[in-house]
């Protein structure tokens, strides 16, 4: 059974193009599911035309928000809909991190880190590069880069946490160095007080498997880190996705709840 009081915080608008239907599209399917909150955080604005193809421009801000705000409107006594940004953490951004956070009243911003340097690791037209890489040291380099991102203190909800392994890239979880560089991840959210993300999106790639992964998801419940559900849709019929499955994963570790935000502000709703 779908629990339709937890929030699905991740989706997004063809703004980014890559992904389809309106943001009416998405809040009439949740509402068709009987969901009570989404929440759309749709692929920032990049300076300089950085990874433009894959995102919203600068100047497309105000007509996402007015679409959301629209949108909002229109489904206010079936739902509450949220409004953030996914953005990406690269390192020595942070004045463009600042500019995008100022930039509107929002009610989370997700953190999300797709480039380990300039390589964009999760790009299909990138999965080349994996062939030189000793896939150890990518997962370190990739941990690393989300405790960084932790770190910088701009985001409410880290996304999906364990990305990397989305082309099924496998590492050795036992591996001295790519179990500490999870550790340090968790100890870093944990000491940040944000959230972790539970995405079914990696259900829908080559892993088939939800991020994070079952150990890194004990382990975090383990430190009673707070966690918000995302579907990751591009599309609408793509709310909601695997929520179910992530429930459970939830329920295996004893987490008991899951956390809304409002203007940036974390509420706990009870999972029992
Ligand atoms: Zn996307
Ligand atoms: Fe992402
Ligand atoms: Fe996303
Ligand atoms: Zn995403």
């Amino acid at each position: 059974m779908l629990l339709t009081t937890v929030p699905d915080y991740h989706m997004h608008t063809p703004r980014c193009n890559h992904a389809i239907g309106d943001v009416s599209d998405y809040a009439q399917v949740a509402v068709q599911l009987g969901i009570k909150e989404i929440g759309i955080s749709d692929h920032c604005p990049m300076p300089n035309g950085f990874d433009a193809e894959w995102r919203m421009a600068y100047d497309q801000l105000d007509c996402y928000l007015d679409e959301v705000e629209a949108a909002r409107t229109r489904f206010s006594s079936d739902l509450k809909i949220r409004v953030g940004l996914e953005l990406d953490y690269v390192p020595h951004h942070n004045a463009w991190l600042q500019k995008l956070s100022d930039y509107y009243d929002w009610d989370y911003l997700i953190g999300s880190v797709h480039f380990i340097g300039d390589w964009a690791f999760d790009n299909e037209d990138y999965l080349e590069d994996w062939q030189n890489k000793n896939i150890n040291d990518a997962y370190v380099a990739y941990f690393d880069t989300v405790t960084e991102s932790v770190q910088s203190g701009f985001f409410d909800i880290i996304g999906h946490p364990d990305l990397i392994k989305k082309f099924a890239h496998r590492a050795d979880l036992d591996n001295t160095a790519v179990h500490a560089a999870q550790e340090r991840m968790l100890q870093a959210v944990k000491q940040a007080d944000v959230a972790l993300e539970i995405s079914s999106a990696g259900l829908r790639k080559p892993v088939a498997e939800v991020y994070p992964h079952a150990r890194l998801l004990a382990r975090a419940a383990e430190l009673d880190i707070p966690f918000c559900f995302g579907s990751d849709a591009h599309a609408p019929g793509e709310v909601a996705y695997g929520m179910e499955r992530c429930m459970q994963m939830l329920d295996m570790c004893g987490v008991t709840s899951i956390h809304a935000f409002e203007k940036r502000q974390r509420r706990a709703l009870s999972l029992r």
